[in-house]
């Protein structure tokens, strides 16, 4: 296999000739990734105040893609004061006109959606499939609701009188990142705030083509800044005096660490953190629908998702006959160059989740679990990890407990409905759940009694604008998506 060394001259990243396998014509396209970036601040790109620099990578090839700022204190504070200026002329602006600008950037996103999908794979190292068929056009659908709602607020909440809570930080992690950049920045615009944005360390470089968007787009200078940094930048934003509402995805880790920061503030803040959801299987289910059901919930996406169905209940009388189609399945499983578009696994997205994986599966090990991973060739560079499943697993495990965060599912049987939503309520997350049955009125009692934010019935990881997304438990505060992410940006007396 060749190594690629893409070229970041500042003019053009080229494919052509770089990839191991040749990606479809449609997906090569071409992206341009600048050899390095500034900040986002009041309409330009900056130098950082902070004089330093860090290298984003590709996660499939180890290479260095660009240098991006790392925003200090002094930073933080100029893109603040940048969004505060900015707000009284945007959040007095008319909704109808504020809609405008959201509408344009979700076309233009739409006409450059080739590109983000190939920036998004590469930085991210997710298949160019899911980038291109999934995140990008969700992040188009987003801004297109929110920029439907941004005049008719008043209609969302009658008898209110709903107005814009001023400058939102809003920070953001590396698993989806220009969707969860587009889940916080359009609701906030739609309400008339202005915001500072901090996007995840390993993965900023589509959130600054969305900064070149943005100034394309012509919005006002101030209203999206976008700074750059790792844990100490985010810190310095959401702990900003200028700052009037935070909105965090990310660990539940750093959520606790957040929320302890706050209390005490004015601040109003939303956190959406991690998960340990429970897929559960009924033998009346349609088997074979259920296993497909079971990979998307745990392999889209390396398995880096918030609300993957990590952990598997299968009823007793059928659990051999799904393990064994689903081992038949992940036997098919592509792992492989994100830019392919028949991968079906890409890149975990660092090295160090990898050790945090591999971690895991050396404990699953220890506990007595029997471990799976199919036999796939790994290409010699990057960071990879197999579809991987365990069985004889204990509920106290803590491969059953602890997010993993990787394609890595736990297996465990139930022989009645009671039995299963116990164990499935067992964890101290409530992010998502799902259940796979023939029957309706089984959907209605397992749907009203799992303590999860998002289920789904015979489907997983079906995602809507419209639909609000949150979880309970330590999965987190409050909700972004639909009617209720707009009440986060809503002061409504
Ligand atoms: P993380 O908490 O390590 O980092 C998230 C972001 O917070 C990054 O931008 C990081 O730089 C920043 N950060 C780190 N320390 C900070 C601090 N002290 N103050 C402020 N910001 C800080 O999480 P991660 O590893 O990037 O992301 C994976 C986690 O995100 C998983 O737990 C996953 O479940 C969760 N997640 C949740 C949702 C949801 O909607 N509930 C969606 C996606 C991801």
């Amino acid at each position: 296999m060749r190594t690629p060394e893409p070229t970041t001259d500042g003019l053009k990243l080229d494919f052509s000739g770089i990839w191991s396998y040749d990606p479809a014509p449609e997906d090569r396209g071409h992206a341009k990734i600048d050899a390095r970036y500034g900040l986002f601040i009041g309409g330009r790109f900056v130098e950082p105040k902070s004089g330093r620099y860090f290298d984003t990578h590709n996660p499939a090839t180890e290479s260095k893609l660009a240098e991006v700022a790392e925003a200090g204190a002094e930073d933080v504070d100029a893109a603040v004061a940048a969004a505060r200026k900015a707000f009284p002329a945007w959040s007095k602006l008319p909704g109808a006109e504020r809609g405008k600008y959201l509408f344009r950037i979700a076309r233009l996103l739409q006409e450059r959606a080739r590109e983000f999908a190939v920036i998004e794979s590469l930085d991210g190292g997710k298949p160019i499939r899911e980038s291109r068929d999934v995140d990008v056009p969700l992040v188009a659908a987003h801004f297109f609701y929110y920029a439907g709602w941004a005049d008719k607020l008043q209609y969302a909440f009658p008898g209110k009188t709903p107005k814009p809570i001023g400058v939102a930080g809003q920070v953001i992690p590396w698993n989806f990142p220009l969707l969860m950049a587009a889940w916080k920045i359009a609701p906030a615009l739609a309400c008339g705030n202005t915001l500072v944005l901090k996007p995840a360390e390993t993965t900023p470089l589509t959130a600054l083509k969305l900064a070149e968007l943005i100034r394309d787009a012509g919005l006002p200078d101030g209203v999206v800044n976008i700074v750059t940094g790792a844990g100490a930048t985010g810190s310095a934003l959401v702990n900003h005096p200028g700052v009037d509402k935070v909105a965090f995805t990310g660990s539940t880790a750093v959520g606790k660490k957040i929320m302890e920061s706050l209390a005490g503030t004015r601040k109003s803040y939303t956190l959406e953190l991690g998960g340990k959801a429970a897929n559960i299987i009924f033998e009346d289910a349609s088997l074979d629908q259920a296993v497909e059901g079971v990979v998307n919930a745990i392999f889209f996406n390396q398995g880096h998702v918030c609300c993957a169905g990590s952990r598997l209940f299968v009823q007793e009388s059928v659990a051999g006959t799904v393990i064994r189609k689903l081992k038949d399945r992940m036997q098919t499983l592509r792992v492989g160059d994100p830019l392919d578009k028949n991968t079906d696994i890409g890149a975990i997205n660092s090295r160090m989740q990898l050790d945090k994986i591999s971690g895991y599966l050396k404990i699953g090990l220890e506990e007595g679990a029997e471990m799976y991973q199919p036999a796939c060739e790994l290409p010699g560079k990057g960071y990879w990890c197999p579809p991987t499943l365990f069985t004889n697993v204990a509920q106290s495990s803590r491969i059953v407990q602890e997010e993993i965060f990787g394609p890595v599912l736990a297996i465990q049987t139930f022989r009645t409905p009671e039995e299963a939503l116990e164990k499935a309520n067992n964890t101290p997350y409530g992010l998502s759940g799902g259940v796979w049955t023939d029957k309706g009125s089984k959907i209605f009692k397992m749907t009203g009694k799992l303590r999860a934010g998002v289920v789904w019935a015979n489907t997983f990881n079906k995602f809507d604008p419209a639909s609000p997304f949150g979880g309970y438990k330590e999965s987190g505060v409050g909700r972004e998506g639909g009617l209720h992410g707009l009440m986060a940006y809503l002061n409504l007396e």
